[in-house]
């Protein structure tokens, strides 16, 4: 029924002043099947998506035009005209090669960087659809959960702790629901809502009948009809206030942009030396002649300057993240890439993250005595063996049955049978652990049927507790409260205890014993859970929140098992040899959380867990001596995680911090790296992460950082390859003409010849370029990445060292191909016999070839380039493309007119081949040298040592 709708806007007005029979009337919707399929299609057709103002997106061509942005393009284009002009000037006839090789090498570099950049935007793309938030509604009478923006007017939307509110919603149901508004209101503490209409119109933050798009649900749950969607909810009112994110530019990209600025203005300058130099020498006769010599210096400039670095790295970079997502790993930004390249500690939960998160009940402790829970795993089919002493049969199943019933009430988890009679958890696998303990006994009646729960008092992994209030029918309706908890947490409640049949105050020896019990169990690794309960007097009222988890009668603990995840420890070994910390901080018991480090390896033997108590008594000093040393920390908040990162952080490290909850929002948003989980982890923790585990996997989180490092190992590489590259070229030309009367680069009457001519800059700039570094970029992993210690974020990508064999390389590049000139010109220090044109054709192929070997050994700085010749196919590919055009180029007689190329001889191709290959040779065998340098550096730090 859209009239109830404002005119033109996809919501209906002032919903929190309406009464819910009305809003569910003028919404059409039902709350308890929901919307139909055929309603959400009609409303999402008519609404659109619940968006806040889509972009519009850009079409093709005007990115296709964004790549001739660029000032030296511009000049090449004037100089491309003013060619044309002087050709139509002079006799018109024959074709302008000059200007027609250039435009279409222009549009073929235009073309190629069109393609770089759509593909990263697809890819960022498929990243960001992986990433979107999502939200539970009831539609056709079943729960589901999709992705927020398909939210329409009318939906039921189904609220719970750490949901991020998809859409403006009024309550219809609200249990203990407390909501972060603070994007909307600044409000920073969680306020309450209920179901109630305040009567008169009231200021949005008083509307606490109403939940708004981009809150979070801080605690409880809660039901509501969806009233407003996209731009038309209260933060789409304000959200041209909000400011608009600017495009993300990484340091590493700020980094690279200022080295290709620096390089620019550089060859810019030499290009301007060579120009004048050779206008002074050259006896300048035609306005062509001058125009030649222009073209050259501009296409020298297009060549060398590495305008087309930045989006290789931005593809680079984005294809990285892709593969990452693959591998479970969710990058939410590029940035991140590196910054994981660099993490130096990792943070990590310990339950579902180190841990299995199959829980199972294996041991009971009472008063009374010790049971083991027999039966494997969740097969819901065993029994209670008593291992300790049972006075009489009687009082200890008593005790066994209040502890697992009790524990089941208060809960949340639901236990259903499959058709194939297998069983399946649904909820907290610690809360499903009880029920199927509770099935282990197997007796109708140790049943939680005849128990109606009335009211809930919820878990946060602050309170580390929860209880339950229910009647119990069978018994004249006797209201119960039920508590389950942390041990040390839930004693402190208790007053009482269950002895068999009798309740008795929790003397200091009874409580002596029930700790020493929990020692016990924890100090098997097992998790840790006691349960107490009450009965409530008649006068107690459960629903004005007067405390009611005191003088509580305590029943007994549990011992949870829950084995580590298999890939985790291989993982551990491997983040230590990359130098990378590891620090578990976990809500768990002291003892389990030691046991279980010790059993990863996390700390040596007989290590201890430091408690969010002691954390507590610590001050900003003593707590950074603290987290220099511990690596396990128990019994912890929210709070405690901020700490120890800002700690760590204030240290120089760089952390990469897990969280789930809500709580660990500032925590995630603090850490370096804030890692959420994508099965179990909360939305709003999803949101102030920046990466996501689609396995909640503690290895995911090793793999992330070797892709990593990875990504950041390739991004050197294709620098390293593309920047010597460059510089062989200006120096080619540069020395050229420089030494061009060594060379014997000189007319008869004694002028001087250019080396090279712009049309062929263009084109080794063309088909040496852009592919082999992209292909380099993608490089398989070398064997060292996690070998070596993290990167300091402080250190440049380029150092002093890479940036001297960037110069070395295009030194000898640009002498190799000078040789080849002189080799084959009749004059010079060697007289060859070929023509000018030949012997431009053999510099300019030696050119070529001499980056082809390059991209084989740019590939490391050190390691040899035999080894794993073959692993990147792409570069070969590359090579193999770059070196048939280069043929072409040479023999096909279109091409030797459009470049001013000759055929070579077979002879010649040889020589080529051997004079550009001693590029190759020569930083072999620099690498070699570099190689036994840190040989003997590393026998006489040992011989030191001993
Ligand atoms: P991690 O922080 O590594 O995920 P964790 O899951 O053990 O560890 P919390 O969820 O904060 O941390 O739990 C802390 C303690 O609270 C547990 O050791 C347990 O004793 C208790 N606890 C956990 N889940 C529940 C629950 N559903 N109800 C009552 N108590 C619980």
């Amino acid at each position: 029924m859209s009239s109830a709708l404002e005119p033109g806007r996809n919501r209906i007005a002032s919903p929190y002043l309406k009464d819910v029979e009305t809003i569910i009337r003028e919404l059409d919707t039902d709350i308890g099947v929901g919307l139909s399929s055929a309603q959400v299609q009609a409303r999402l057709s008519r609404d659109g998506p619940n968006e806040l103002r889509a972009q519009p997106v850009k079409p093709a061509w005007q990115y296709f035009l964004r790549q001739f942005q660029d000032p030296l393009v511009y000049l090449l284009l004037v100089a491309v005209v003013i060619n044309l002009a002087s050709w139509w000037l002079m006799d018109g006839r024959d074709w302008p090669v000059d200007a027609l090789v250039i435009t279409l090498i222009v549009l073929a570099n235009a073309l190629l960087g069109f393609f770089q950049e759509t593909r990263s935007q697809r890819a960022v793309a498929t990243l960001a659809n992986l990433t979107q938030s999502s939200s539970s509604v009831i539609r056709d009478g079943a729960m589901e959960r999709i992705p927020s923006h398909q939210l329409v007017v009318g939906d039921l939307l189904v609220l719970s702790e750490g949901d991020s509110v998809g859409a403006d919603a009024r309550l219809v149901q609200a249990n203990a629901l407390r909501v972060l508004e603070a994007s909307l209101t600044g409000e920073s503490e969680a306020v309450s809502k209920n179901t109630a209409c305040p009567g008169t119109e009231v200021p949005l933050a008083e509307r606490s009948n109403m939940v708004f798009k981009g809150s979070a649900i801080a605690q409880g749950s809660g039901v509501g009809v969806v009233t407003a969607i996209g731009m038309a909810t209260e933060v789409g009112a304000i959200a041209h206030l909000l400011e608009v994110t600017p495009e993300e530019v990484t340091p590493l990209q700020k980094e690279v942009r200022a080295i290709g600025r620096m390089l620019g203005i550089a060859v810019l300058l030499i290009t301007m030396v060579v120009v004048v130099a050779v206008l002074i020498l050259i006896p300048v006769d035609t306005v062509d002649d001058v125009l030649s010599v222009l073209l050259l210096g501009v296409s020298l400039a297009v060549a060398a300057v590495p305008e087309g670095l930045p989006a290789i790295l931005s593809l680079v970079l984005a294809f990285g993240m892709l593969r990452m997502a693959r591998n479970k790993a969710i990058i939410k930004r590029l940035s991140s890439v590196e910054t994981l390249g660099a993490a130096s500690v990792i943070c990590t939960d310990k339950t579902g993250t180190l841990t299995r998160s199959e829980m199972t009940i294996q041991q009971t402790m009472t008063a009374s005595g010790k049971g083991r829970v027999s039966g494997v795993g969740y097969a819901p089919n065993g029994q209670i063996d008593y291992l300790g002493m049972p006075t009489s049969k009687g009082p200890v199943h008593n005790e066994n049955v209040l502890l697992l019933r009790g524990g089941s009430l208060a809960g949340n988890a639901r236990l259903t049978q499959r058709e194939d009679g297998s069983w399946v958890i649904h909820g907290d696998p610690t809360e499903g652990a009880f029920l199927v303990a509770q099935r282990k006994l197997d007796a109708p009646v140790h049943s939680t049927n005849g128990f109606e729960r009335v009211a809930e008092i919820p878990f946060t992994s602050d309170r580390k507790m929860m209880s339950a209030v229910v009647i119990d029918h069978e018994h004249n309706d006797q209201r119960l409260l039920f508590s389950k908890g942390a041990p040390d947490v839930l004693l402190q409640h208790c007053t009482h205890i269950q002895v068999g049949m009798d309740v008795v105050p929790l003397t200091d020896d009874l409580r002596a014993r029930a700790v020493a019990n929990v020692n016990e169990l924890s100090g098997a690794a097992l998790r840790t859970l006691s349960v107490a309960y009450r009965p409530l007097t008649a006068s107690e009222d459960v629903t004005t929140g007067q405390p009611l988890e005191t003088a509580l009668v305590f029943i007994g603990t549990v011992g949870i098992s829950d084995p580590p995840r298999e890939e985790v420890a291989p993982a551990i070994v491997e983040a230590r040899r990359a130098g990378i910390r590891i620090i578990m901080i976990t809500g768990d018991h002291p003892r389990t959380a030691a046991r279980i480090a010790e059993d990863l390896d996390i700390i040596p033997a007989g290590g201890r867990a430091l408690t969010g108590a002691d954390l507590d008594k610590l001050d900003d000093a003593a707590l950074a001596e603290a987290v220099k040393s511990t690596c396990v920390y128990a019994r912890t908040a929210a709070s405690h995680k901020l700490r120890i990162v800002d700690a760590l952080q204030a240290q120089g490290h760089v952390v990469a911090m897990t969280g789930d909850g809500v709580n660990d929002a500032p925590a995630l948003k603090s850490a370096d790296i804030g890692i959420a989980m994508g099965i179990t982890g909360t939305e709003v923790s999803r949101q102030a992460a920046k990466m996501i585990l689609a396995d909640d996997n503690f290895a995911t989180i090793v793999l992330a950082i070797r892709e990593g490092r990875g990504i950041l190992d390739n991004i050197r590489k294709f620098l390293r390859y593309l920047l010597s590259s460059n510089m062989g070229e200006v120096l080619t030309v540069f020395l050229g003409v420089v030494g061009a009367g060594v060379i014997g680069l000189v007319d008869e009457k004694g002028a001087i010849i250019l080396p090279l001519l712009a049309t062929q800059i263009l084109w080794i700039n063309l088909i040496t370029d852009a592919a082999p570094a992209i292909a380099m970029g993608l490089d398989p992993h070398g064997e060292d990445v996690m070998t070596r210690s993290p990167r300091k974020p402080w250190d440049r990508i380029i150092d002093t060292r890479m940036w001297i064999g960037v110069i070395e390389v295009g030194l000898v590049m640009a002498l190799a191909s000078l040789f080849t000139i002189d080799w084959l010109l009749p004059g010079g220090m060697i007289p060859g016999d070929a023509s000018l044109v030949e012997a431009r054709t053999g510099g300019f192929t030696v050119l070529v070839l001499a980056q082809l070997f390059n991209a084989l050994s740019a590939r490391s700085e050190s390691t040899s380039a035999f080894r794993r010749l073959f692993a990147n196919r792409w570069l070969w590919g590359a090579i193999v493309l770059a070196v048939a055009l280069q043929v072409a180029v040479v023999h096909s007689p279109p091409l030797n007119k459009a470049f001013g190329t000759s055929a070579l001889t077979f002879g010649q191709w040889g020589f080529c081949l051997v004079v550009a290959s001693s590029l190759f040779w020569f930083i072999e065998l620099r690498k070699l040298l570099l190689r036994l340098k840190s040989q003997k550096r590393a026998k006489t730090y040992i011989a030191k040592r001993e």
